[in-house]
This record gives C-alpha cells, structure tokens and sequence, in this order.
C-alpha cells in the first residue's frame, strides 16, 4: 500500500499540514501506511469559522433537518463501507471489530436520528419540563427551554474507535446544531480520515459544519470560549491536561470526559459452576479480552467471583483463551487481531509488569509471546489472579489498555460492592446473578460508582447487547476515574451541546418564543374542522371549539352496565357523598374521555389518520350528573415524520358549564402532512 499523507478538512477545503510529518504504521507488519501533519494550520481561524459559517447555517435547521442529515451521513458511511473494512484491517482489528466501528458508527447516526424525529420538536427550541405557574391569575409563568450553543464542538478522539469514535460524538453535536472541529488520535487517523472524507463527499453538511485536524492541536485552546465545548476520549492524564488549560477554567468551557476505567463484571453468589449464568459470565469475560484486542474503554479489566468459584472460573476462562485464535485481523477464522501498535504492546507489557510486580500472578497467556505476523503488534491474551484484591490496589489502578483483565474473589455481596467500587468510578459493570434480591443489593450498592450495568441471567443473555457495547440511546461514560462526563443517551447527549435557559413572561410570549402551543397562550379558533386540514394546514394554536353537550344519570349507568367499570363513585350516592372528594356520584373519567372524543372528532375520512396516544392526562375537577361539558381542542405542535404521515400534539382542555376545567391532556395523532 502506497504511503499518504492524510489531509486537514480546515475552512471547508483539503489542507496538508506543513512542517514535520509524523508517520503512522500498519498494526500487521509495521510498513508505514500514512503521514500526517496540522503544521501551519490556523486554528483559531478555524474556531472562528466553525462559529461564525458552520454555527449559523446548522442552526437555521430545525431539529428534525438536522435528523435527516445524520441520516443521510448514516447512508453515505454504509454505501461505502468497503473502502472502511479495508483500512480497518491495517489498524489490527478483524471484520466483526470493524463492524462495531464502522456499522456501529453508521448505526448511531440513524438512532440519533430517528429518536430526533420522535422525541424533538419540528423546531428550533427545546421546551424541558412543564409550564410553571409563577402567580395566581397565571399572566407571569416559567418555562425552561434548550437553545443551541453558539459555539463549536472541539472533539478529540482515542484511537480504538476511529469511526464510531468520531460518529457517536458528532450525532448528537450535529443534532444540537452545533459545528464540530474532530482531531482524531493519529495512530488510526487516516480510517478516522476516510470516513470524514465520505461524510464530506455526500454534500449533505452546510458549509462549516464540520472540520478535521489530523495532527497535533496546536494552540486550539487558546482560543476557547464559553460557547464551546470540548468532548474528550483517552487517557486519564490527557484528560487532566486539557481540562486544567488555563482557558478552559477561565471561560468555563464545557469539558466533557471519557478516560482509562477499570470496568468490573461480577458473578453472583447464586451463580455456581454449572450453572447458565456461570457459563454466561466467563463468555463474556473472554469475549471482553479479545473484541478489538481488549482496547475498549468498556472491556473487562477486573472479574470477580465468590471465592469457591475462582478456581473453576479460572480454569474455564483459561480454556476457553487457549481456543482463541490470534492472528492476521483479514483471515476468517483470526478471533483476535493485533494492538493497534508495538508501542500500545509495550504499553500494556508495562502494566502487566505493574500489575505482577502488585502481587497478582499470570494463570494464562505470555506477554512475551509475539504470535502471527512479524513486526507486527500481536499479543496473546494474558489472565491474571490477585487473589488478596484488597491487598493489591495496582489492579484497581493499572489500566492495561490491550487483551488482559484480571480474576479476583469476594467474600460476600457487601466485599464485592465495596471491590467493584474501588475502581473509583467506571463506565460499565455487569453482574451474572438470576437473584433479584442480589441484583437489587447489587445495585445500589455500586450504581453510584457506574455509569451503566448490566444484570444478565439465562433469560436475557440471548438478546443482551453486551457488557461492552456502548448503546445512542443509552448514556455512555462513568463518574471519577471514567472521566465525570456522559455522552449519548438518546436527547441526553443532545442537551450537552446546548444552554438551558429559564424563561419567565406570559404564556403569549412562551408561545412565541418556543413555537408552540402553552396553556393559557394565544388561540385561533377556526372555523373549518381541522380533522379536515393537513398538517402544512394548520398552525400552532389553531383551536376548534365544540357544542356542549349534558351528562346524566343514564349515561353514567349505561357507562358502568356496558363497560362493567362499576366503581362506588359512579353508582353509589352514599358512598360518594360519604368520600372527602366527592359531593356524590360523578361521572366516570373515562366516560368524560369518550364524551370529548365524540364532541370533537370529525368522522369521515381524511388527513387525520389515527389517534396514537393520550399524554399527560388530569382530571382535574369532578362532573356530576346534570353538568355539561364542552372541548376546546387546539395544536400544540406539529412535527413531520416522513412524505406520508406526520404527528400532531393536540392540546384537550375539557370545560364544564362554569368554564372550570375538568380535564386535560395530550392527543397524539398520525397525520398526513
Ligand atoms: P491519549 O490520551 O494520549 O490520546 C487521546 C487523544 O488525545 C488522541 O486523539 C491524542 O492525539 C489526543 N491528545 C494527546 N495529547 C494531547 C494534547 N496535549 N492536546 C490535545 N490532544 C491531545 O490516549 P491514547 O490514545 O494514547 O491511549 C493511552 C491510554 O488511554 C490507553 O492505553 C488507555 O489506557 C487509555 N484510553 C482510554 C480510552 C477510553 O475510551 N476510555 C480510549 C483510548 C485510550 P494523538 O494521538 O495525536 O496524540
């Protein structure tokens, strides 16, 4: 393979870097793959044109454009994968490590996407809770709400991950309307380089929206501000470095962390030799040592036990990496590729030297062991044993980034939080128990100290996603040691990249200034049924109002008779006077329901496809026999889900005749739009 020299995507064009070019090496055999360089380049130039061309053009999107970009970058990454597998040999990761990477990357950009589309408005602003009443006649209210940044998204990445590892960071970025300038780490740079290069081929981002520095950062901090965040991935002590620049305090730069964790997998009391879960939990220890050489910030580093079960799990784990296949990543029956370099193999030859030297003890493997290819960076996977833990603290401390983890037992569940816990805040732990009393013990005790854990058992395991696999909809990071930050987590991640603001005016002006529809805020009423109207039809807070129409006693026993709810509130007078709630019978809640629905629905077919839902529902004051009641029923927000169909939020407010709201909800429907 010919030598490159990997480009910066700086000012929306192509840039070599200038200067001295570092060069990177195949993980196979050492040949040289690429070179690489950000000399020259102008990096506060390139904040400032992230904010000032990149900012304002992402932000002119609503949050459901800015889904349907991530999707389409989804689709470009996945129309040519291949040109990925390829590059991603050369960095000593097999297909199946690849995959994670390279589809994983492509797949969290449609699930960015497709939760944008269900959980964000058609909008430019985020509204984060409810209305809050502030004063009696409700003229002055509260309302939180989420703007985008106005900054950009400094993002520097660890070398294991260099497709997903830019992809998770930039979707949820991307959907807050935020630039983003990526600096991968240059071990695995130029695969980072191609997938970027397709992203920016697809034409689908507006100008400015993203940048790429291959190389070193330069003086890029120096030029933060307060509107700018900085998402880092790798060591703990770059970390430290980074986040103590003297800019990054002084202008409170958002400064998001994910570094070295000493993640835990732990087998419950219950789980004895023979048992599925046992079974369960040395799988998946293996699998944590091998996937991408061990060099995933969730792998397995420490595996516990109950101390009678260490020998056995010892025994079945060591036989199970005897089987494990290391060699070339491109040949198929390879189960283990190579580190991504002979530095990152001396790296973790180190550790383990630090962890033994500790007091724990090799029971399988050889670091010394050079197996495949020459010059390149293999290592066999390497167990050890700390059978004091307590008196061994190196292996809570010593992260050796590649195919190692270490077994050690506990005495009982409060010994095995308290170990779990000593790893001082990790990103992911899994717990192989089918007790739910251990598990519920389990959790809280070391929830605290975990940023996601998993409790598997012979019932879910087949569908388990896995100890180690980070999952968009679900918050990726751990406090202390972890780093403090969290990424992802469905619209969780999204909120990073954007300031929450507290509004307090009239419902008129949060209506305004939010785009949507807010009790108490500015109706229309219409005169045509918008059951009639598609969604481009309609606007925010256009209402229909309904005729009344009374409910009697009949109607409140053919209710009870025909759907056999019989509750003493509805039928016996007695009861009901006698309750602290009511003055007697009143009518059901679900009976109002159906009356609203029958006082507003338009019946014939039309742009109103079907009722999805009812959300946030209060039945707020009691309706007796003889009372009246009558809708208003008014868009609160519209959002469009493809060509074909659409959602409309309905706000229902239920009156009686004193005007005094008797319920109120959400009602969703599908629309066309
Ligand atoms: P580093 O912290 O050295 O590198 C991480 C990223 O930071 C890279 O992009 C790197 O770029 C960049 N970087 C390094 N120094 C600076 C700086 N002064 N200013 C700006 N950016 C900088 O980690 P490594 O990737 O070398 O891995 C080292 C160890 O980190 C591993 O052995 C492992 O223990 C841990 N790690 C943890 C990960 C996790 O997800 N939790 C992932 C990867 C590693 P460049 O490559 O160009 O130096």
């Amino acid at each position: 393979m010919k030598t490159v020299q990997l480009l910066n995507y700086a000012l929306d064009s192509w840039t070599p870097g200038g200067g001295q070019l570092a060069e990177i090496a195949s993980a196979i055999d050492g040949s040289p793959v690429a070179t690489t360089s950000s000399g020259g380049l102008d990096f506060g130039g390139m904040l400032k044109h992230a904010r000032e061309v990149g900012g304002p053009a992402l932000r002119k999107l609503t949050f459901h454009e800015r889904a349907r970009m991530l999707k389409a970058l989804g689709q470009a990454i996945m129309a040519r994968k291949e040109e990925l597998y390829e590059l991603n040999y050369l960095t000593g990761a097999t297909r199946k490590d690849g995959w994670i990477d390279i589809e994983g990357g492509a797949g969290t950009l449609f699930s960015f996407s497709s939760k944008g589309r269900r959980e964000l408005p058609d909008a430019h602003v985020l509204m984060d809770g409810a209305l809050e009443p502030l004063s009696k006649n409700g003229t002055f209210v509260g309302q939180h709400i989420y703007t985008s940044l106005q900054g950009a998204a400094v993002h520097i990445n660890a070398f294991n991950f260099p497709v997903w590892g830019m992809l998770e960071k930039l979707a949820p970025t991307l959907l807050a309307g935020v630039p983003a300038i990526v600096k991968p780490a240059s071990a695995t740079a130029y695969l980072t380089e191609a997938a970027f290069r397709v992203m920016i081929e697809s034409g689908v981002l507006p100008t400015g929206a993203v940048q790429l520095i291959v190389g070193g950062v330069g003086d890029l901090f120096d030029h933060l501000t307060g509107q700018d965040v900085v998402s880092f991935t790798g060591s703990a002590s770059t970390a430290l470095k980074l986040r103590t620049h003297p800019v990054v305090m002084r202008e409170s730069v958002r400064f998001i962390a994910e570094q070295d964790s000493l993640n835990a997998s732990v087998l419950g009391p219950d789980a004895a030799p023979g048992t599925p879960e046992f079974d369960l939990f040395v799988r998946e220890v293996a699998i944590e040592m091998t996937v991408k050489a061990g060099q995933k910030c969730t792998a397995i580093r420490r595996a516990m036990a109950p101390a009678q079960y260490l020998d056995a799990v010892q025994e079945a784990l060591a036989d199970r990496l005897a089987s494990t296949k290391v060699g070339d990543p491109r040949a198929e029956d390879t189960r283990m590729g190579a580190l991504v370099s002979t530095a990152q193999r001396e790296d973790v030859r180190q550790k383990i030297a630090e962890l033994e030297a500790a007091g724990a003890r090799i029971v399988a493997g050889d670091p010394a062991a050079e197996p495949a290819l020459a010059g390149g960076a293999f290592l066999s996977p390497v167990l050890l044993r700390a059978d004091d833990p307590w008196a061994t603290q190196a292996v809570h401390d010593v992260e050796p980034f590649g195919p190692v983890s270490t077994i050690m037992p506990y005495r009982d569940m409060d010994d095995a939080i308290a170990l779990a816990n000593r790893g001082k805040g990790s990103l992911a732990l899994s717990l192989f128990t089918l007790s739910p009393d251990a598990a519920q013990e389990f959790v809280r005790g070391a929830a605290a100290y975990h940023g996601r854990m998993l409790v598997i058992d012979r019932t879910n395991h087949k569908e388990s996603t896995g100890h180690g696999s980070p999952l968009p909809v679900l918050v990726h990071g751990g406090p202390g040691r972890a780093g403090g930050g969290e990424e992802m987590g469905g619209i969780r991640g999204v909120k990073h990249y954007m300031q929450r603001t507290a509004i307090q005016s009239s419902p008129t002006m949060i209506a305004a200034i939010t785009g949507q529809y807010v009790p108490g805020g500015p109706k229309h009423v219409i005169d045509v049924h918008p059951f009639r109207l598609k969604m481009s039809e309609l606007n925010i807070g256009d209402t229909w109002e309904t005729p009344s129409r009374t409910v009697s006693v009949q109607d409140i026993e053919h209710f009870a008779e025909f759907t056999g709810d019989k509750f003493y509130a509805h039928m016996d007078e007695e009861a009901a006077k006698a309750s602290p709630i009511f003055e007697g019978r009143v009518a059901h809640g679900y009976l109002i329901l159906s009356f609203a629905a029958g006082l507003f629905v338009d019946p014939d077919p039309g742009p109103v496809l079907a009722n999805t839902g009812l959300e946030n529902l209060r039945f707020l004051t009691p309706l007796y026999p003889g009372d009246s009641l009558r809708v208003e029923l008014t868009v609160r927000s519209k959002s469009i889900k493809s060509e074909e169909t659409g959602q409309v939020r309905w706000a229902v407010e239920v009156y009686n005749q004193k005007d005094e709201l008797v319920a109120t909800y959400d009602l969703l429907t599908e629309n066309v739009p």
